[in-house]
């Protein structure tokens, strides 16, 4: 057996290496790849050797060589082919093992990998007589089956070939991705939210996903299949989770706790504080910072109780036992979110409901787009979030806000931005007291969020994800008892909103910013 290596990342390519050493295998290798190994002790050949051709014009011509091409290519079942390998002395290749030059990280010209897309995708073009392998994580399993078989299993061989052709397909995407902006934008990675419109809106978009992991039970409902991709080349965000505990996740567990996740960690990164949110079908019903995780978590709590049972519990801080108590006094959570776990907690949770699932996450990754299909294709938009800082924000009423109600009303309108449209968000002292969410009209979203606060508003803060446009809204806020009203303004009718909030004796604050949410 014939191994030819050459990885950019050299993660585990040693232990591969001498793996395939001790199954008898001869390893050739590139340059840098070669270096490593010596270095590491482990007989290798340069490709130079092989193909009696030094590297040229800077690493852009390596293993282009019909030594090597020819290696991979030949098809063992052809006569002809087993006479040009003789003729030409070229000696077969039977597994290539190759990672890329990494583009998407810092794309550049320089960095558009040539020779190892070339070896990739002539190795998996004959896979019939060919392994070639891609991602370090298939180093073991591949040496696991030789080990055995002495061989890889056809099966096998063809999987790693779909994985190949999807890893370069994904990989010349990005590149003619960042070819299609215009040369000033493309000298660094694709800009995100706000960033020029090139960079989001390309000419052509070609997104390559793999299904991760197995299928998931069913979708929204149970006679809808369903399953979770990632981008091809990317890590996951949920493939870098660790569940501890419970049943597995649900296709509505991964959506309603992407909500919960994203909301947290915006809480907690503006008020700098512990923060704790309860999702119920993609809408918060519970969200609150504090000076501890345990009181955050029992003000998101009782925000609104009823509502949080079988929520999802986001959690911005590692679970302490404090929090963990009052978790098992209070909500069934279907799923509880946090970035750690202390000694005992997860038991803690454990004990009070077995199939509660117990995911530890990374902090989250925020998506440069945002997609949503229609019929025939995609709408596709920066992220949802705020953007507007406070600093941009213009009180519009005679009376200001004092410190602490702009404290809350800043939450209110970070939690309202979370809020599927209408949405009005009541908070008072770092708690959200009243959510109403996704209703057809304002004034119903308001009737929703004052009889959940049910009078603990007062003094508190209420944001609208859009403007008011009758003063109807306004007088609901105030009946609610809030000392300040946030919303973006801009309806033609400000001028009567604005002299209701006068009216009333309540501050109001422009945002200048909409956040509608569908
Ligand atoms: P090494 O560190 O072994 O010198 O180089 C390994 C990297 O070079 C791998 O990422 C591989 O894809 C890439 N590579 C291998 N052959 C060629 C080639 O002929 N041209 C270019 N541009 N890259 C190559």
């Amino acid at each position: 057996m014939r191994a030819l290596l050459s990885v950019y990342d050299k993660t585990g390519v040693v232990e591969l290496a001498r793996g395939l050493v001790a199954l008898g295998a001869e390893l050739v290798s590139s340059g840098g790849t070669a270096r490593a190994l010596q270095e590491a002790g482990v007989p290798v050949r340069q490709v130079e050797e092989l193909t009696g051709f030094p590297e040229i014009l800077g690493h852009r011509v390596v293993t282009l060589h019909p030594k090597v091409h020819g290696g991979i290519l030949a098809d063992r079942d052809r006569p002809e082919h087993r006479a040009d390998l003789e003729r030409h002395g070229i000696e077969p290749i039977d597994l290539v093992v190759v990672n890329l030059y990494p583009f998407a990280q810092d794309p550049s010209v320089e960095l558009i990998d040539i020779g190892g897309p070339a070896m990739v995708r002539a190795a998996a073009k004959n896979h019939q007589h060919v392994t070639v392998v891609v991602d370090p994580a298939d180093y073991q399993p591949v040496l696991d089956e030789l080990r055995a078989a002495g061989q890889v299993a056809p099966a096998t061989r063809r999987r790693l070939a779909a994985k190949a052709f999807a890893l370069t397909s994904a990989y010349d995407a990005r590149v003619a991705e960042w070819l299609a902006q215009p040369a000033e934008a493309s000298s660094g990675p694709p800009e995100g939210p706000g960033g020029p419109a090139s960079a989001l809106l390309p000419e052509r978009l070609t997104l390559v996903l793999e299904r991760s992991g197995e299928a998931l039970r069913y979708g929204e409902n149970p006679h809808q299949r369903a399953a979770r991709y990632r981008l091809v080349g990317e890590p996951g965000f949920w493939d870098q989770v660790v569940q501890h505990a419970g049943v597995p996740l649900s296709y509505l567990n991964l959506y309603d706790a992407d909500a919960a996740w994203t909301l947290v960690h915006d809480l907690a990164a503006w008020s700098g504080q512990p923060a704790a949110v309860i999702v119920k079908h993609a809408n918060p019903c519970g969200a609150a910072v504090a000076p501890s995780l345990a009181e955050a978590y029992r003000r998101a709590y009782q925000a609104d109780e009823r509502s949080a049972f079988g929520g999802i519990v986001a959690l911005s801080a590692p679970l302490d036992p404090e929090t963990a108590a009052a978790m098992v006094q209070a909500a069934q959570a279907d799923v509880v979110l946090a970035p750690g776990y202390e000694p005992g907690t997860v038991a803690e949770l454990q004990a009070r409901r077995k199939s509660t699932r117990v995911l530890e996450a990374p902090p989250p990754s925020p998506p440069l787009r945002h997609f949503r299909q229609i019929a025939g294709g995609f709408l596709v938009q920066d992220p949802p979030g705020c953007r507007a800082a406070r600093s941009t924000w213009r009180v519009v009423t005679k009376r200001q806000p004092d410190e602490a109600e702009w404290r809350d009303a800043e939450l209110a309108w970070r939690i309202c931005a979370r809020v599927k449209s209408n949405a009005i968000v009541l908070v008072k002292d770092g708690q959200a007291v009243g959510i109403g969410a996704g209703q057809q009209n304002r004034v119903q979203a308001g009737e929703i969020a004052a009889q959940k606060a049910a009078g603990r508003a007062a003094g508190g803060a209420c944001a609208s994800d859009a403007f008011y446009p009758f003063p109807d809204g306004v007088e609901a806020a105030a009946a609610a008892g809030v000392a300040v009203v946030v919303q973006p303004g801009g309806s033609v009718r400000d001028e009567e909103v604005v002299a209701a909030a006068d009216r009333l004796g309540l501050a109001m604050v422009f945002t200048g910013e909409r956040q509608f949410l569908h």
